[in-house]
């Protein structure tokens, strides 16, 4: 890995300023199988920093992408909620551009295939660029060709020469894991056909800031893209934004459509989004501040709570093993010392450990059994949901740790 990075991978200004440090450790997705134990676990900074010159927020420390992507664990078509939101992205695309057998659909970052799925109704020509060479199978078996490769402008080069120039691109969810937005966008001004259209879904950085959501700082997000830097970085190349939505799904999403300069016309959602972010504030170094001095907050705030609750003779568990999670964990230094066990829902994740400190996934029949005096909850965006299905829990005298965005009891 490369060592602190000051110049800003959009604007490329040495104007980056460090407004977080989460400390140096594991990859936040890598939950440990009982047999990996005693392997060595690499750890590396995590710091988030904040561009003075373009408003761009960037880790300052980057993971090689193949420590990270090659073999990854998350899957779009598990969860039945995903999966329909990915096919409605490709059936509102072809109604919307009106999409026919002539035209290509390529989905950057195509996972299993789920999103692409959402064209072949409409007889519409799909490809899928993917790195991850353990989701070819499952691409494969739900009829996706895939090219098992990271996007740039080399690979777009490629895909151009064997299946010709593509009229809608979409990137959903993995351009914020960029570490070279430049060779990214070169790539789709390549492989985009003239009128075509480039559509690029995140994690928005101003739902991050209002939420106090400083644990979906990974090491996999590389970038924490607000809508007023994109457009600088689109600018440099020629491309411009034509139509920006805010969404709620995955708490808080923006997606963005793209094309080139004077191809396609913008409509008002791209004014009045980048004003809402200059009202706010967002990106902002205070906006940043105050999120890192949140972040500060909370970890004090917690770390007193559970000594305080443990020295009253108190036990604790957590719920819901999520990379965010282990974020905060790892921020808090928390181990098995003070949760006993996390519960989780998800069979693969149990029998696993939390990387880093090791705190064992168990399925939540294991509160019943043990009988924790507190449940911490690390998936605190679905809060209601679990405060729901953990009644008895409460029945009984057990009460919830909501940490985020500031630390209460329920
Ligand atoms: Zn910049």
């Amino acid at each position: 890995m490369a060592g602190a990075q000051t110049r800003c991978m959009s604007c490329r200004a040495e104007a980056v300023e460090e407004f977080l440090d989460i400390g140096t450790i594991p990859v936040a997705n890598n939950f440990v199988p009982a047999d990996k134990l005693d392997s060595p676990e690499p750890a590396y900074p995590l710091r988030v920093g904040y561009c003075h010159n373009c408003k761009h927020c960037q880790l300052l420390d980057m993971v090689s992408p193949t420590e990270l992507f090659d073999d990854y664990t998350y899957l779009s078509g598990v969860s039945d909620t995903i999966s329909e939101y990915l096919r409605g992205i490709a059936s509102g695309l072809v109604g919307r551009y009106s999409l026919g057998p002539d035209d290509l659909a390529v989905d950057i970052g195509s996972n299993d295939g789920t999103l692409l799925t959402g064209y072949l109704a409409h007889n519409i020509k799909v490809l899928g660029v993917e790195p991850a060479k353990n989701l070819l199978e499952l691409s494969s078996a739900a009829g996706i060709e895939t090219v098992c490769d990271y996007f740039g402008l080399e690979t777009a080069r490629d895909v151009l020469k064997q299946y010709g120039k593509a009229s809608v691109i979409t990137s959903i969810n993995n351009f914020a894991h960029v570490p070279d937005p430049h060779d990214f966008v070169q790539g789709v001004d390549v492989l985009l056909k003239e009128g075509g259209v480039f559509i690029v879904e995140i994690h928005y950085l101003m739902k991050m800031v209002q939420d106090g959501a400083f644990d979906t700082i990974y090491h996999e997000h590389m970038s924490y893209w607000g809508l007023t830097p994109m457009i600088a970085l689109f600018e440099q190349y020629e491309m411009q934004a034509i139509r920006a939505e805010v969404l709620d799904i995955h708490h808080g999403q923006l997606r963005v459509y793209v094309s080139r300069k004077g191809e396609l016309e913008p409509d008002e959602t791209v004014g009045a989004t980048v004003n809402r972010e200059r009202e706010l504030g967002i990106p902002g170094w205070e906006t940043c501040s105050k999120l890192a001095n949140n972040a500060y907050n909370v970890r004090t705030e917690l770390l007193s709570l559970m000594d305080k609750l443990i020295d009253q003779g108190a036990t604790m568990a957590g719920y819901g093993a999520t990379a965010k999670g282990n974020t905060l964990l790892s921020f808090l230094g928390v181990g098995p010392d003070k949760l006993k066990f996390i519960a989780d829902r998800n069979p693969i994740k149990q029998g696993t450990y939390t990387p880093g400190h090791h705190i064992p996934v168990v399925s939540p029949d294991r509160i019943a059994t043990d009988k924790p005096d507190y449940l911490l909850i690390l998936a605190w965006n679905l809060t209601d949901e679990i405060v729901r299905e953990q009644s008895d829990f409460l029945d009984q005298g057990g009460r919830f740790i909501v940490p985020i965005p500031h630390v209460r009891i329920l």
